[in-house]
């Protein structure tokens, strides 16, 4: 499933297909173009593949072409949705330049389109350069998921490909976005931290200068 709204609730029925989701003015429209990510986050269910396969946003004939998510997109009027979503079952920016593509199209015809990025904070290291520059005129809002207080918890809850360097690069992703985009924003869940860690990561947050989301925890 590429392009979809959510339902609210739990599992594979928390995704409905655009196609299924009726009048779309006024939701969030989420936007899937990978399954492909740095990380192998332990609470991830792509690390089972069974279930990976089995959930609906897995991208089971693989990436779809720019073409075809902007076909896609043609069938609907963007012009009344609240936010367009790049998340997902893989890492965005592992498609940086496709994922432009699309804004820059669907653009054209939705000035005003919000856009949203939802990120691990780690698309530096993909591309072995700062990419933030690219996120100028495109996103309104980048979330990144911020996931734990320090260096180490992180590298072994999202088991980075990049190692313990994983968590300053996300740190300074986040910095150097902030020049180019209104909005940053680092997300950790509720339960899952203790309120003392949550601190933590609220003072990380203002040091850096940008705001920290503590989203709800879903079952
Ligand atoms: S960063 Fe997101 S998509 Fe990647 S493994 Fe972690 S939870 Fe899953």
């Amino acid at each position: 499933m590429v392009i979809y709204t959510v339902t609210g609730k739990a599992g594979n029925e928390g995704y409905l297909d655009i196609a299924k989701s009726g009048d779309i003015s006024g939701k969030n429209i989420y936007v899937n173009m990978t399954n492909r990510c740095p990380c192998s986050c332990v609470f991830c269910l792509r690390q089972t593949k069974e279930m990976s396969e089995d959930n609906t946003l897995w991208l089971r004939e693989g990436e779809p072409e720019v073409a075809d998510v902007l076909e896609q997109f043609s069938h609907y009027d963007l012009g009344g949705i609240r936010e367009l979503v790049f998340c997902g079952f893989g890492e965005p920016t592992e498609r940086l330049d496709d994922i432009c593509e699309v804004i820059d199209e669907l653009k054209k015809t939705y000035p005003a389109l919000k856009v949203r990025l939802n990120t691990v904070g780690l698309a530096n290291l993909i591309w072995g350069r700062d990419v933030t520059p690219c996120l100028a005129g495109r996103f309104d809002t980048v979330s990144i998921s911020l996931n734990a207080p320090d260096a180490e918890e992180f590298l072994a809850l999202t088991r980075s490909r990049f190692g313990l360097p994983s968590y300053d690069a996300l740190k300074e992703f986040a910095i150097l976005a902030k020049a180019y985009v209104p909005n940053v924003v680092l997300t950790v869940v509720e339960k899952v931290m203790p309120e003392e860690k949550i601190e933590k990561c609220r003072r990380i947050a203002d040091e850096l200068g940008v705001s920290l989301r503590v989203r709800e925890f879903e079952e």
